[in-house]
């Protein structure tokens, strides 16, 4: 995951914070299932702080279920 230092804006639609974090599509498609519109530029996503941090709040989520799916 890398930092962005130029004036790239926020990858969600409808968000005008300044990106903070990019991350590949892969790792942010968890967004778009949970009801986020990403604009995706070159295979990569740019988040503001609070878009990054609900991304990671929704990973730490899936790999829960997935970890109880695995035990059932
Ligand atoms: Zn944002």
């Amino acid at each position: 995951m890398g930092r962005v230092s130029r004036g790239e804006q926020c990858s969600v639609e409808g968000c005008k914070n300044k990106a903070e974090h990019s991350v590949s599509y892969e790792e942010a498609k968890i967004l778009e299932s949970h009801g986020y519109k990403l604009r995706v530029q070159h295979n990569r996503v740019y988040l503001c702080k609070e878009h990054y941090r609900e991304l990671k709040k929704l990973r730490k989520k899936t790999e829960k279920l997935e970890k109880w799916r695995r035990m059932g």
